[in-house]
């Protein structure tokens, strides 16, 4: 749901990518990475331990962009940015990138503490409203069929079970009204304009800020440079197709966006080399894919191809996460023809090559 990718997927080394900037700002910190653009950083409780996010001037006041993981440590890391470096002017917006709890996490907390909106795609504002109203709920029979479906045994879906409703645990309660963001949209912060640009298959409608003036383009997790953003199916939606979503719209992102930006991501640093990354993403699933299709000989079920896709063992805390993510890859080649699925009498789900 989040992204813990890093952990599933062995990041490849990068030659293409550069690095131009010095060390990460720490705890209550900012670094100035463009004029009135500030690097924040927050810790995260997880295998993917920290979150960049951004404030940029806006007249007298602040914008936003991400705000952390709802957790005591990040209200402490918002506390202490707010007294130092962002001292004196108001938050006047928050804008965040997509819906996962490490973006949207403290968002009601700011807005609520500054009386400011909310500005925010209209499907990550809605699916982050129902995957919140899940919290306290039982697992649902739709997702335990999906798991078993796709091979898992009976103590991993209790494990399911036992975690199920996590996620707005990980949220600040969310904003009641929002502010709708459009592929697109100029967002003016300060006096410059800022582009929002849609990416889509990480999350639904995950917005990237491109300011031409600035030659600067906020990613959220759209590009990573060391991570492949995680790319999943999940119960609600058995049969999607986000990788199409997703290998589309980052060469539609090429297409916006000029190879030279200086590129701001969500994780690890800023970077130069915004074509060779989605390049790369790019070539990485199809390579996967083509594996995937020679595996698929013999037929397979979405839990026996993990270390094929992945190259690692994948065991207890991944599992949702590489589960959702080998159906992507065997849903899109479902799409192209290549594959066909069948239901055994156990309501397990194989595939194989046509
Ligand atoms: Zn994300």
């Amino acid at each position: 749901m989040y992204d813990m990718n890093d952990s599933v997927d062995a990041a490849s080394s990068t030659p293409a990518l550069t690095y131009p900037l010095g060390a990460a700002p720490g705890q209550g910190e900012a670094v100035e990475v463009a004029p009135g653009v500030l690097w924040l950083r927050m810790r995260l409780p997880m295998a993917l331990n920290h979150i960049n996010l951004w404030a940029l001037e806006d007249g007298a006041g602040w914008t936003l962009v991400d705000t952390g993981m709802q957790t005591e440590e990040t209200v402490a890391a918002w506390q202490a940015v707010l007294e130092g470096p962002l001292a004196g002017r108001p938050v006047k917006r928050v804008i965040c990138t997509h819906m996962h709890p490490d973006h949207i996490g403290m968002a009601g907390w700011l807005t609520r503490r500054f009386d400011c909106p909310l500005w925010i795609s209209r499907l990550e504002y809605l699916t982050c409203r129902t995957l919140v109203a899940d919290t306290g709920r039982e697992a649902p029979p739709d997702a335990i069929r999906f798991y078993r479906g796709a091979g898992w045994d009976s103590a991993a879906l209790e494990r399911y079970k036992a975690r199920f409703g996590g996620f707005g645990k990980m949220v600040y309660a969310l904003p009641d009204s929002y502010r709708r963001i459009t592929a697109g949209d100029e967002v003016l912060i300060g006096d410059r304009a800022w582009r929002a640009v849609v990416g889509r298959g990480h999350s639904p409608e995950h917005v990237c800020l491109y300011c031409p003036q600035l030659g600067v383009l906020i990613s959220g997790d759209q590009v990573l440079p060391r991570i492949t953003p995680n790319v999943s199916v999940f119960p609600t939606e058995p049969d999607a197709d986000p990788l199409t979503d997703w290998l589309e719209s980052l060469a539609a992102i090429a297409l916006a966006v000029p190879g030279e930006v200086l590129v701001l991501p969500s994780h690890n640093d800023p970077f130069h080399g915004l074509h060779a990354r989605i390049q790369q993403l790019i070539d990485g699933h199809e390579r996967a894919l083509l594996r995937l299709t020679e595996a698929l000989r013999e037929p397979k079920t979405a839990s026996e191809v993990f270390e094929l896709l992945f190259r690692r063992r994948v065991d207890g805390e991944v599992l949702a996460m590489a589960t959702g993510e080998s159906i992507a890859h065997l849903n899109c080649l479902l799409r192209r023809g290549l594959i066909s699925r069948e239901t055994d009498a156990t309501g397990v789900l194989w595939y194989r090559r046509v």
